[in-house]
């Protein structure tokens, strides 16, 4: 551990599980002090006890991403805590793996909400706070199906390219204040994303997918760049598939 975050505040949604749980330990272990959200209570707070110890705060509201009040109240709990938010992680979000003619309007609305509302909600009452301080980085953490429209997946994909466009779009609106914007886009991650809805446990712990500790290290290098440098974009493949 060597601090290169001691006294900046990370706040990270999706912290319950697979890259956002690696993100807030990588956060964490760089001394950063942490606002969590997520909707299971129990997971953000074994998380806390984890990694407090750490040399960190960290605080966490239980909420889901898709309603307002969630991103009001865990931005309002990191200015209360804290006074201020240096990063922004858009990380929540939810998959489910199907041909378009299979996919019903509750499971598009479902899929949107949580990946592209969320985003939305939380970067909007987050930028005040970095306008404020002019200063900060958003990072929405995209995906490969967010460069790339794959097959069985149109829904899905929609969404994070929608995270892509609104970050390309930002980056362009929020530079000169002195924010920083960009987009995480990993191929396979094994995480529990997606699990019987288009993925199984044994197919994921088979597969040559990244670990999310791969991503979390993408995020805490496009955190710790010099005041000079942002990262717009990172495609992350793993060595086992090609291009195609
Ligand atoms: P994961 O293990 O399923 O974790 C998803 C996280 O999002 C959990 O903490 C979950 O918390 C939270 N979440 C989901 N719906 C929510 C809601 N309505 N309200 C609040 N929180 C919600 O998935 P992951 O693989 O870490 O994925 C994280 C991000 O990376 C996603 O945006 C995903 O699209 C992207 N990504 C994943 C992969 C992959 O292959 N795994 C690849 C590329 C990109 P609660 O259930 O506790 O609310």
């Amino acid at each position: 551990m060597s601090n290169k975050l001691q006294g900046k505040v990370a706040l990270i949604t999706g912290a319950s599980a697979g890259i956002g749980q690696a993100c807030a330990r990588a956060l964490a272990g760089e001394g950063a002090h942490l606002v969590l959200t997520a909707r299971r209570e129990e997971r953000l707070q074994s998380l806390k006890e984890e990694l407090e110890p750490l040399g960190g705060k960290v605080v966490f509201v239980t909420g889901d991403a898709r309603e307002e009040s969630t991103a009001v109240n865990t931005v309002k709990a990191a200015t209360d805590a804290f006074g201020r938010i240096d990063f922004l992680i858009n990380n929540a979000g939810a998959g489910n793996y199907k041909n378009l003619v299979d996919t019903s309007a509750e499971e598009y609305d479902e899929l949107m909400d949580t990946n592209v509302r969320s985003t939305f909600l939380f970067t909007r009452q987050t930028v005040p706070v970095m306008l404020e301080q002019k200063a900060g980085t958003i990072l929405m953490l995209s995906s490969m199906a967010g460069v790339y429209g794959f097959g069985g997946e149109a829904v899905y994909c929609m969404t994070k390219f929608a995270q892509v466009a609104f970050a390309q779009a930002l980056d362009r609106e929020l530079r000169e204040s002195g924010i920083k914007v960009g987009a995480i886009c990993p191929g396979g991650v094994k995480t529990e994303f997606a699990l019987g809805r288009g993925r199984n446990e044994e197919g994921v712990a088979q597969s040559e997918m990244l670990d999310p500790e791969d991503v979390a290290g993408v995020v805490l290098m496009a955190c710790t760049q010099s005041p000079r440098s942002r990262i717009i974009e990172v495609q992350m493949r793993t060595m086992a598939e090609s291009l195609a």
